[in-house]
């Protein structure tokens, strides 16, 4: 079926010999790597693809997303040359550009797009564990995130300014994140650790279900980690957001932000750009986390990677960039 619309749609280009607005351009199909499907990732890259494919008939790019283990298998997925753009919290940009952390080399070649939600450090725990503080997670049952997950990335980085290791849980599960909301109101873990934008259903779930306690993430190793690295800044989670947490919750944390490579051609990343910037009040209201967002904002913060020849474009056409 699909083979046959795309012939005739040849057919068509053919017989008119035109490239005036409204002929068929040639089909062209990019993946955006996201996260967990309970996460903000996954509904981001639905709501850019949403609004790319919109105008499909005019520049011919198919957008369509993949759930995946989160930040750090986006971004090197993108420089296998498997996925065209991903997401990926702001410190894994930066480590990845610097050959830092879980990176070991440069890449060289990563772009930035532009930044979006904030994602606070975010540790939920069980109603009857009696966690009151990240130290008391120590000798508990505690999910630290699946490898190539941004969160697991932050958590090393945590637990190492703190000067533990994650034998200082009597167990560090590997779970995605779509597993750990079930599995601490199952009584399988006492807590887990998870950088995501508010409000989340991954959130909102365990916190109706077994009114899971969001607890606050501050003391002398988050103080150090904020004053060392330009992509921590202190947050707030609001009071009330989430069922059973009248508090607010201090933390910290990172930017999500959209990164893509120079793999991708300049014309598909403007298309991207062009499709989320030229539709922003409806981008805004396709995620409550999207509420916060400002352009402005968005064209730099978070980001460590050089701007994407086809993000510059737009950018400087709108004049927001010299
Ligand atoms: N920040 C998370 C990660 O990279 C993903 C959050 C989400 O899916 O919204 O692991």
């Amino acid at each position: 079926m699909k083979t046959r619309a795309l012939v005739a749609g040849a057919l068509l280009a053919v017989g008119t010999l035109s490239s005036a607005p409204g002929a068929l351009a040639q089909q062209k199909y990019i993946t955006i790597g996201t996260g967990g499907v309970t996460g903000v990732y996954y509904p981001a890259g639905g709501a850019i693809c949403r609004l790319v494919n919109k105008n499909r008939k005019q520049h011919g790019i198919r957008c369509s997303v993949e759930s995946t283990g989160g930040s750090v298998f986006n971004v090197n997925t993108i420089k296998a040359g498997e996925l065209d753009m991903g997401v990926a919290q702001s410190d894994v940009q930066f480590n990845a550009v610097k050959g830092r952390n879980q990176f070991k080399e440069p890449f060289v070649e990563l772009r930035a797009v532009f930044s979006l939600h904030p994602e606070p450090v975010t540790v939920v725990v069980r109603k009857e564990a009696n966690i009151k503080t990240f130290a008391d997670l120590k000798g508990k049952k505690f999910n630290v995130g699946n490898p190539g997950s941004g969160t697991r990335a932050s958590l090393d980085e945590l637990i190492g300014a703190m000067g533990w290791t994650i034998k200082d849980f009597a167990l560090a599960s590997e779970l995605k994140a779509d597993e750990h909301g079930p599995a601490l109101c199952d009584g399988k873990i006492d807590g887990f650790f998870y950088l995501v934008g508010h409000p989340s259903a991954n959130i909102q779930d365990p916190t109706t279900v077994c009114g899971a306690k969001l607890i606050s993430v501050t003391g002398p190793a988050v103080d150090k980690l904020v004053k060392a690295n330009p992509y921590y800044a202190y947050a707030t989670i609001p009071a009330g957001l989430y069922p059973n947490n009248p508090q607010e919750t201090h933390t910290y944390g990172v930017l999500a932000t959209v990164v893509s490579s120079t793999r991708t051609s300049p014309d598909t990343v403007y298309q991207v750009v062009k499709a989320v910037f030229d539709n922003f009040s409806d981008f805004k209201k396709l995620h409550p986390a999207f509420q916060v967002l400002k352009p402005e904002n968005m064209i730099k913060d978070g980001l460590s990677a050089p701007l994407h020849d086809g993000a510059v474009k737009y950018y400087k056409e709108k004049g927001w960039m010299k």
